[in-house]
């Protein structure tokens, strides 16, 4: 029996390609499934190399991973009573100012030589197509690839198929600790109660070191950083925006008229307090981009604690633990990745290899 100890989108996704290759899997979540993390997340799906310096192979990841979000969401629509919103809806790159005219200028080149379709238009260009984009924007690059999911519905969605291909889900159930006879996983202890099993895989997000008994090489390797992100809305029939929109912050409108609004970056800890600092930071920056969004009615307003891992990369493979594997650090794309994640830890769990694809994120010995 495989133990799933984590329900976010990890866990989740990598439980239900487990659980419909045939293997026995229980997830066990202290909560509900995907309140973690990823119940806060834009749900926006893309690759992009954001610098020059940004990781070749976390880049390598998205893009494969982006390559499967269509048939991923449309294998999981097809077994969901809730089809989930799933769409490639296009992003506008913003450029407000000279320092932002030549970094995405940077970023259109490297990404159309790489053969990305993109679009340059001026700012009265891109104003032809959303006339409510502020007469500020001085030029926009515009990318048909990107995609966008409901990340309330994809969470149920996986939850569905994750039962329907056999797999057991515990929520409400808090593990307290891992047991291991040093070399090899012997189980894992909740309240009151002792779980055996040979093969445990921690999808934890940020949380990993409360958990007791992890090996010495999976300590402080994963730190929260917080975003706050804000739902407007917006005219179901005349929305204010029809694609996503990136510069000093994003809009993402949604199918139903909502509009995501984000987001902050902060070192904070643990705390998931949304703050007046956080709102008046994302609302002053939507307001350049967007000037009359400042008459929107807000319907909610999400936090989560962005699990990130050393250099702001994932980290995923097998530990120096028999039958213990790990797979955490999406960051700010881990929604983004979980295909990929889910193909590639399946494969690692069923085979004890890991694919070259996840190789460069293998965690290290300490
Ligand atoms: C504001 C914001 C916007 C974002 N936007 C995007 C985006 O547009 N696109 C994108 O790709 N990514 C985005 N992300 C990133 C993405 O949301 C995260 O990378 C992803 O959700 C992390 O998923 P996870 O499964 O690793 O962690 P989580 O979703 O945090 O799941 C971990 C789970 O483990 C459970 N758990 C922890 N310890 C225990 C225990 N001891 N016992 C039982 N259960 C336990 C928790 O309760 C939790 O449910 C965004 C993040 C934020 C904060």
């Amino acid at each position: 029996m495989i133990t799933i100890v984590g329900g976010g989108i990890f866990g989740l996704s990598i439980g239900w390609y487990l659980a419909r290759a045939g293997r026995s899997v229980t997830l066990l979540e202290r909560g509900k499934v995907g309140q973690g993390t990823t119940q806060a997340s834009a749900g926006m799906v893309m690759p992009w190399k954001i610098s020059a310096s940004f990781n070749a192979d976390l880049f390598e990841l998205q893009r494969a991973s982006c390559d499967r979000w269509s048939d991923f969401a449309a294998e999981l629509n097809a077994k969901s009573d809730k089809p989930f919103e799933f769409r490639a809806i296009g992003r506008y790159f913003l450029m407000l100012d000279k320092k932002a005219l030549k970094r995405v200028g940077k970023q259109y080149e490297f990404h159309r030589q790489i053969g990305f379709s993109l679009d340059w238009l001026s700012g009265d260009e891109l104003r032809e197509r959303e006339p409510h984009a502020s007469p500020e924007i001085q030029a926009a690059v515009f990318s048909p690839l990107s995609c966008q999911v409901d990340n309330q519905g994809l969470i149920e969605a996986l939850r569905q198929a994750f039962l329907g291909a056999g797999g057991i889900l515990r929520e409400e159930t808090s593990v307290l600790e891992l047991l291991t006879n040093g070399n090899q996983v012997q189980g894992v202890r909740l309240e009151g109660e002792t779980v055996p099993t040979k093969t445990v895989i921690l999808t934890t997000g940020v949380w990993l070191d409360q958990l007791a008994g992890v090996p010495s090489m999976l300590h402080n390797i994963i730190q929260p950083i917080k975003g706050q992100i804000l739902t407007l809305q917006m005219s179901e029939t005349e929305p204010l925006i029809k694609r996503q929109m990136i510069g000093p912050i994003y809009l993402v409108p949604r199918h139903n008229g909502r509009l995501i609004v984000g987001t902050t970056i902060e070192e904070a800890g643990f705390n998931i307090q949304p703050t007046a600092g956080g709102m008046y930071h994302i609302l002053r920056k939507a307001q350049l981009i967007l000037p009359s969004i400042i008459d929107l009615p807000i319907l909610e307003i999400r936090v989560g604690l962005r699990p990130t891992g050393p250099n702001r990369l994932p980290v995923m493979g097998k530990t120096d633990v028999d039958g213990l594997f790990f797979a955490s650090g999406g960051h700010s794309h881990g929604v983004l990745l979980s295909p990929i994640v889910a193909e590639a830890m399946t494969e690692l769990v069923m085979t004890g290899t890991p694919p070259p694809i996840i190789s460069p994120f293998a965690i290290k010995e300490k």
